[in-house]
């Protein structure tokens, strides 16, 4: 099967959450079982920091936009091992910024024209490139129209007409939503600003477009593609997927695990497995504290948590909760992330407040994450909603015990000791409910089950055991495409 991939991030040229871990690892996991695979990214400043550079080549076309015309180009290279050809999207003005999305916090303004043309350049850089696919697999609202652009512009194409495509849903809060003023931005005809398409409530909804043209849709585990054709975690487009839900499959990311993995990650100072994570993970938090200057003493669980500051992540919870058990001095918590500024702020004060305890690290480090992952006793994720999550896989790879809300993800790959529904061994603590109640009796949970070592070892060894590869996942994108490909060609 001929493959492309189109996303607006990836590892290791440019991340900032999950979509970017997916993006880097799924096309060369397609490509282990034998596919033909393509990924295209726009060319950002970031890009060239990773070595080897993209070549750039003479490949040259023009997107209309905005009543105008914006010249392209692309560049190419391969992804680190090899077996994926990528075709970065040149276009210095939109994409050679500090930023991906944003800037300072605030969104780059033009971020529909920058992904509008994204899409139709993607296309373009296929053409040219003469990838011929069967499929396109687009990402996120960044790639909703896409397929809109391959219907309306290409569909007798000889190098393009022909393919099918499967759209991912990785957040569905993220939609894309901007005025009318999008329709002749993007030269697309008023016809399809209708409510089946591109229109939701007056306004141009990207995803929405993109999710309405897709032969097939995924999101990224089955728990949440049944948590989204619901009004609670539908973000306004649940009907739609109720109306799509034959279309829609969830599966679960895997893990690039030679990246993660505490046996020879390069960002850790002892390495371990399944035979000796006690003394490693002790020797990694101890080499932690001291760095962090927290008081080195091994007989404190560490509880940590890694990434956005965003209400969505249980932050609200969080922090009161957290409080607590600083108060009671018992546990040291170590957090990563950048975002919301009244979340900063909270930390920073629980800081000041337990000096002992307490390190808030403010900034986007891949590094300190797999640090964090192989020192942290036990992982926090209450997220309200969470599509698949990544660090609570992490987590269990390293040995860190995750404690996670029963949501999306979190439900699929967290097993708790009293689910009764299954004989999967326990590999963390689950709780249901998104209050401080419920966040409160996971955590003491988790800390009683930390302080007995033979049910905590139990609890790592399962969790470190389970097979968390990309082959398996790879397998059922294959399956999804094969029906695309079907559903294509019955119209
Ligand atoms: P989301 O995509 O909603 O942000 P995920 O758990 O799916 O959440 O993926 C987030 C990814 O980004 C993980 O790989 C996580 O380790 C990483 N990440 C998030 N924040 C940081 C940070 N501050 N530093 C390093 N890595 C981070």
């Amino acid at each position: 099967m001929r493959i492309v991939f189109v996303a607006s991030e990836a590892v290791p040229w440019a991340k900032t959450g999950g979509l970017a871990d997916v993006a880097g690892a799924l096309p060369e996991a397609l490509a282990a079982l034998g596919h033909d695979v393509t990924l295209i990214l726009p060319h950002y400043r970031v890009v060239d920091r990773v070595a080897p550079a993209p070549q750039s080549t003479s490949w040259r076309y023009q997107v209309p936009l905005g009543g105008g015309h914006v010249e392209g180009g692309v560049s190419i290279g391969r992804t680190p091992h090899g077996t994926v050809r990528v075709l970065f999207i040149d276009q210095p003005q939109f994409f050679d910024r500090d930023g991906i999305y944003s800037a300072h916090g605030a969104d780059y303004p033009d971020n529909p024209a920058r992904f509008l043309f994204f899409s139709r350049a993607a296309i373009e850089a296929m053409r040219l490139a003469d990838v011929r696919p069967d499929i396109i697999h687009v990402n996120d609202w960044h790639t909703g129209i896409l397929p809109v652009y391959l219907r309306e512009f290409y569909s007798s194409c000889p190098e393009v007409g022909h393919a099918a495509v499967v759209m991912t849903i990785h957040n569905m809060a993220y939609q894309g939503r901007y005025g009318q003023w999008v329709v002749p931005l993007a030269e697309l005809p008023w016809s399809l600003f209708n409510w089946r398409t591109l229109e939701y409530h007056g306004q141009a909804n990207f995803l929405k477009a993109g999710l309405a043209s897709a032969q097939k849709i995924t999101t990224v585990s089955p728990t949440y593609s049944k948590e989204i054709q619901t009004p609670e975690y539908g973000h306004g487009l649940d009907s739609m997927l109720r109306h799509r839900e034959m279309d829609l499959a969830g599966i679960v990311n895997g893990v690039d695990t030679r990246e993660w993995n505490p046996g020879r990650d390069p960002n850790i100072p002892s390495h371990y497995d399944i035979s000796n994570f006690t003394e490693g993970k002790a020797a990694c938090k101890a080499v932690f504290q001291k760095q962090l200057g927290l008081p080195i003493r091994p007989e404190l669980p560490m509880l940590a948590q890694i990434g956005r500051l965003d209400s969505q992540k249980g932050w609200d919870l969080l922090l009161p909760v957290a409080h607590e058990f600083l108060r009671r001095g018992d546990s040291q918590f170590v957090i990563l992330g950048t975002g919301a500024w009244h979340y900063q702020e909270a930390l920073a004060s629980l800081e000041r407040q337990y000096p002992n305890q307490i390190r808030s690290l403010m900034q986007f480090s891949s590094p300190l994450a797999h640090l964090i992952e192989a020192a942290a006793d036990l992982f926090l994720m209450p997220s309200l909603y969470e599509p698949c999550g990544l660090n609570q896989i992490y987590s269990q790879i390293y040995g860190a015990i995750p404690i996670v809300r029963r949501t999306g993800g979190l439900a699929d790959t967290v097993t708790d000791p009293f689910d009764a529904t299954t004989d999967k061994p326990a590999t963390g603590i689950v709780f249901d409910h998104p209050d401080q109640a419920g966040l409160r009796w996971a955590i003491d949970r988790g800390l009683k089950i930390w302080r007995d070592k033979p049910v905590r070892d139990q609890m790592i060894r399962a969790g470190m055991s389970k097979d968390w590869s990309w082959q398996r996942s790879a397998e059922d994108y294959i399956t999804v495409y094969k029906s695309a490909i079907k559903a294509l060609e019955s119209v």
